[in-house]
């Protein structure tokens, strides 16, 4: 079973994507992750892409279209997250061509849901790992780092990505609203949407996760 995040900024897809990969096997496909590989390429492409996500504003489709499916060309045949794609309804159309033309029909939504004020903490107080990518929160004690500013995992340096202030968030938090909140109503039509509530941390998310994917399991 595929799995689609969908979520606010914040709202733990990352966490939850790392969770599932090292517990259960998936690939974890994060659209933000493959463009802030470009980003650190330095190359003129990289620049603009990051001139896009530090307004915290969407890049177009046929950028983000064209990177999503060189990699799932790649790991087709292997259980993967979608974690930041698709963002729009016109996003989600695509997917379903590039689903149909790659023989992909087994998949799931899951809407995690976080209040406005909620994401904004977990945002302002989130460091990642420079290294190997792994998410940490200062505000959060159930996220914290052993030691601050060190990661567990390889003792990569962790530091705040720079559209985690309180300005680009607001943006991406509306453009979140505006933009991809339709696809809740897109996916329950078509009978693919579940619902986890994030508000009691990531361990419980993890759970209530799980415990869809078991029930979707036995039903197929
Ligand atoms: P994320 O890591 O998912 O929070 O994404 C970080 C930023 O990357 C977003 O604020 C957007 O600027 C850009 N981005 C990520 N995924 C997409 C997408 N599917 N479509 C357009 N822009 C995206």
């Amino acid at each position: 079973m595929n799995i689609i995040f969908i979520a606010p900024p914040a709202a733990g897809k990352g966490t939850q994507s790392a969770l599932l990969e090292g517990n259960e096997g998936y690939i974890h496909l994060s659209t933000g992750d493959l463009l802030r590989a470009e980003i650190k390429k330095g190359t003129e492409f990289g620049t603009e892409i990051n001139n896009i996500i530090s307004k915290g504003e969407l890049v177009s489709d046929e950028i983000i279209t064209k990177l999503l499916k060189n990699e799932l060309e790649r790991i087709k045949d292997q259980k993967f997250i979608l974690d930041g794609y698709p963002r729009n309804l016109n996003q989600a159309e695509t997917l379903n061509q590039i689903f149909a033309e790659l023989g992909i029909d087994n998949y799931q939504a899951i809407y995690l849901t976080i209040d406005e004020e909620t994401a904004m903490k977990r945002a302002l107080g989130r460091v990642v790992c420079s290294n190997c990518g792994a998410t940490y929160n200062k505000y959060f004690q159930e996220m914290m780092p052993k030691q601050e500013g060190i990661c567990d995992k390889c003792h990569g340096n962790l530091t705040a990505r720079a559209d985690d202030n309180e300005e680009t968030f607001k943006t991406r938090f509306k453009t979140y609203l505006d933009v991809t909140n339709p696809l809740l109503d897109y996916y329950k039509e078509k009978g693919k949407l579940e619902v986890v509530d994030t508000a009691k941390g990531p361990e419980n998310t993890y759970a209530c996760i799980e415990e869809i994917l078991r029930s979707k399991d036995v039903d197929n």
